[in-house]
């Protein structure tokens, strides 16, 4: 298959899981890994459903991907996702060795890949990333903007017209 924008079509892939979690109410973040042209690794971010800290979208995704290659190395695999990752999943990739990262959109209040820290450039770490960004990301940014829209009106029908939707609620479901 010929593919003229690889990093489009990748990041799509990412989208449409991404809103396989959205489905779940969860906040939309989608990741996929690639190695030689196939996806080895799938993920969306399951943190409610699976009541689990670590469900982010880009750590289901490297388990998937380290049992497919069977090592803990991805080296020679791009990742896709489509939100900056968390300092925990940037952690991972740079453990896993991943060479290349692309990335949706930033998230400037949690993002570490250049928002809040740059753990793929940090010289004193023995990896680093590549990172591509901005790849449809006026699309992922409107699929979180889109969820956060639907959350806030359906707390504030839950809440009574008259009440103003408590910050709390919404600090609740922040993504990462
Ligand atoms: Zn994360």
């Amino acid at each position: 298959m010929t593919n003229p924008k690889p990093d489009e079509y990748y990041m799509r892939q990412a989208m449409k899981l991404a809103r396989k979690g959205e489905a779940l109410g969860e906040v939309p973040i989608g990741c996929v890994i690639v190695y030689d042209g196939k996806i080895i690794g799938r993920g969306y971010n399951r943190r409610k459903t699976d009541k689990s800290t670590l469900s982010h979208a880009e750590l289901i995704a490297i388990k998937k991907a380290d049992k497919k290659i069977g090592d803990w190395r991805l080296e020679d695999c791009t990742l896709y996702v489509t939100l900056e990752p968390c300092q925990m999943c940037a952690g991972a990739i740079v453990q896993a060795r991943i060479p290349r990262v692309v990335m949706g959109c930033k998230n400037p209040k949690a993002g570490c890949a250049g928002s809040i820290l740059d753990l793929f450039h940090e010289p004193r770490f023995n990896h680093q990333v590549e990172v591509t960004e901005g790849v449809l990301e006026e699309e992922c940014s409107e699929m979180l903007s889109g969820f956060f829209r639907a959350l806030r009106l359906r707390l504030k029908t839950e809440a009574g017209e008259e009440n103003e939707v408590p910050d709390s609620e919404l600090k609740q479901n922040n993504p990462e």
